[in-house]
């Protein structure tokens, strides 16, 4: 499979990453998972609790709100391409430094060139932040921006970038589940009928 040995010499070198702190700290680090071949790629934010006792990303319960949107639109996790801005987990679950985000985002950055996913799906701030700072976009508040769709062009294609809350939110407010089905409708819309359009950014009502 196309980009299998590439794939994992980037996990091997996450592996033994000791470029910040949290190397220290962590249990396992989480490389990401799914396929190779993924049109999608949701970015989120680090792993938490679960995903740093098992490895994987999104496990726990932000994990299992993913899992139901994921089948809300009739996709599986084996289908689509998830990882996060951080490898390793942040004690306690604080927010990432920024001096860790530029430490590790070369793996995401490389995950990306791996992948080349038709749309990057951003779960959360830090992870809109980085995305859209490394594409050269205009953030705005993530209350305007969820759900729509924004072109970016790059040398070998055009990509598609929507940004979502993260799943987590539904956890403690239960209703922006409804929000994020509505945006996850929009993301397989949009896989479904990749058109480019030149535009920056598009709204579909
Ligand atoms: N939250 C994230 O941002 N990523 C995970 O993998 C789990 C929870």
């Amino acid at each position: 499979m196309y980009g299998e040995e590439e794939m994992e010499r980037v996990e091997k070198e996450i592996k033994e990453c000791r470029h910040c702190e949290l190397c220290k700290t962590r249990n396992n680090p989480v490389v990401g998972e799914g396929s190779l071949s993924a049109k999608v790629m949701f970015v989120g934010e680090a792993p938490g609790y679960y995903e740093d006792l098992k490895g994987r990303p999104f496990v726990g319960k932000a994990g299992k709100v993913l899992d139901e949107l994921l089948e809300s639109v009739g996709l599986q996790r084996n289908e689509v391409y998830i990882t996060n801005v951080l490898k390793c987990r942040p004690p306690g679950n604080r927010n990432p430094a920024t001096a860790e985000i530029k430490a590790c985002t070369p793996y995401l950055d490389a995950q990306l060139g791996i992948i080349k996913p038709e749309v990057i799906a951003t779960l959360g701030n830090f992870s809109l932040s980085y995305i859209f700072d490394k594409f050269g976009l205009k953030k705005d508040k993530i209350s305007k921006m969820h759900g729509k769709v924004f072109d970016v062009s790059t040398i070998a294609s055009i990509k598609k970038i929507i940004p979502l809350y993260h799943p987590a939110v539904a956890t403690y407010n239960p209703g922006m589940k409804e929000v994020l089905v509505e945006d996850f409708k929009m993301l397989f819309f949009t896989l479904a009928k990749n058109t480019n359009t030149n535009q920056q950014q598009i709204i579909f009502l």
